[in-house]
């Protein structure tokens, strides 16, 4: 704790926030800064959609937390910080291109359903109990959850290109009663070992909260981290669908983006959107956004650089290199040649590059 306090002799607390994010609208809405507020269930900080946080000087205890876990706060707990420059791609050991093999998988998933394959393959080998995953509402709006169901983990694949609180989920295993636990198999919370999948700037949020060695970094045990170039408004998106499209969300089957926005309904029908015409939707905070293929992770997962259908594994760490390495040898997951690291770079250096700096 005396390290968050500490920081620059400032008196840490959300109000830092405020100043440096908040107000500058370079809020990413990963939801960080309440996963890791022990007072949050008090009231401390309150969240509104879309990416509103109110915050309660009174009752807050200034442990620095938040504002040392924020992915966009100077606060650095050991160079993770997603504005922080390391490199185009960043360390890797490994970078593959990968299909799945299971064909429930492969009609959900968002390219090679890769990411999906590797959370089976842990769950099931039992490396984890369970993993942190993002389904889509009934009025598609992104709510992430905890689970170790094969079904509902396969329910979950599939991009949802909107900001979204995903450690929301996370914090809601502070109140998890005993026969919820034992629905993954263990009798206390710390001894829950959960995967997460997030983006970018949710994974070095997260990287932040495991150097200080606060909850919930005791129970992450591997983090997948997502390419991201740019995320959008959930409100402005869902807005741009009905009212602009005059498109019925219930209509959609499938959202891509590739440059151009494609939405594909239900009826075979398909929209493309050329990219000028939704630039307006993208969450303000995107613009200072340095990292497209989430260094921090374990593994990182995209589709840029390997061909349609396919995924782009990029394995980081020791332990991110054998989880996809002991996948590739089952049935889950296939190798597909032709992985154009050369392109992976040269996107990450146009998102750097075009990211704003102070
Ligand atoms: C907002 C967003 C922007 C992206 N931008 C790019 C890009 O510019 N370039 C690129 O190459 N790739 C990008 N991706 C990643 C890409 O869309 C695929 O997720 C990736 O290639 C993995 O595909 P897959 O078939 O292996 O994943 P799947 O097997 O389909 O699994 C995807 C996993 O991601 C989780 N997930 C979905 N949406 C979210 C979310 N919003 N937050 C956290 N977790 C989520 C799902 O729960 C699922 O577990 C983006 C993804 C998102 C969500
Ligand atoms: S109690 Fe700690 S984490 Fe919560 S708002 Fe105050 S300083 Fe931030
Ligand atoms: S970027 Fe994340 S941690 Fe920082 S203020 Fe926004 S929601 Fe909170
Ligand atoms: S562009 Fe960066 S800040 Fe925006 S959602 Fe993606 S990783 Fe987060």
């Amino acid at each position: 704790m005396s390290k968050a306090v500490n920081q620059k002799g400032k008196q840490p607390n959300f109000k830092r926030i405020i100043e440096e994010v908040l107000d500058k609208k370079k809020c990413t809405d990963c939801g960080i800064c309440q996963a890791v507020c022990f007072l949050a269930g008090a009231g401390v900080i309150h969240y509104e959609r879309p990416a509103y946080r109110v915050f309660d000087d009174e009752l807050c205890e200034r442990c620095g937390f938040c504002q040392a876990s924020c992915p966009v706060t100077s606060y650095d707990t050991s160079n993770s910080d997603y504005r922080v420059f390391r490199g185009f791609i960043g360390d890797y050991i490994g970078l593959r291109s990968f299909k799945t093999k299971i064909p429930e998988v492969s009609e959900r998933c968002q390219d090679g359903g890769a990411v999906t394959s590797l959370l089976l393959y842990m769950i099931e080998n039992n490396l984890v109990d369970a993993v942190m995953v993002t389904k889509r509402l009934e009025n598609w709006a992104p709510q992430s959850f905890i689970t170790n169901n094969r079904e509902a983990i396969i329910d979950a694949a599939g991009s949802k290109y909107a900001t979204n609180p995903v450690f929301q989920a996370i914090t809601s295993l502070k109140d998890i009663t005993p026969s919820e636990l034992a629905k993954y198999g263990v009798k206390k919370i710390d001894d829950l070992r959960i995967a997460v999948v997030g983006l970018p700037c949710q994974i070095s949020g997260l990287t932040k909260v495991q150097n200080l060695g606060i909850f919930p970094s005791n129970l992450i045990k591997v983090k997948i981290g997502l390419f991201c170039y740019k995320n959008y408004s959930w409100i402005k998106f869902q807005e741009f669908l009905t009212k602009k499209l005059k498109i019925k969300i219930e209509d959609i089957k499938k959202i891509v983006i590739l440059g151009d926005m494609t939405v594909q309904l239900k009826n075979g029908k398909t929209i493309t959107i050329k990219s000028q015409d939704y630039e307006s939707l993208v969450n303000e905070g995107c613009a200072w956004c340095k990292d497209l293929t989430a260094h921090d992770a374990d593994i990182s997962c995209g589709n840029i650089g390997s061909a349609v259908g396919a995924t782009t594994v990029i394995a980081r760490t020791k332990k991110g290199f054998d989880i996809v390495e002991r996948a590739r040898v089952t049935n889950l997951i296939e190798e597909m040649p032709g992985v154009n690291v050369a392109e992976v770079t040269k996107q990450a250096r146009m998102k750097l590059n075009k990211a704003k700096t102070e």
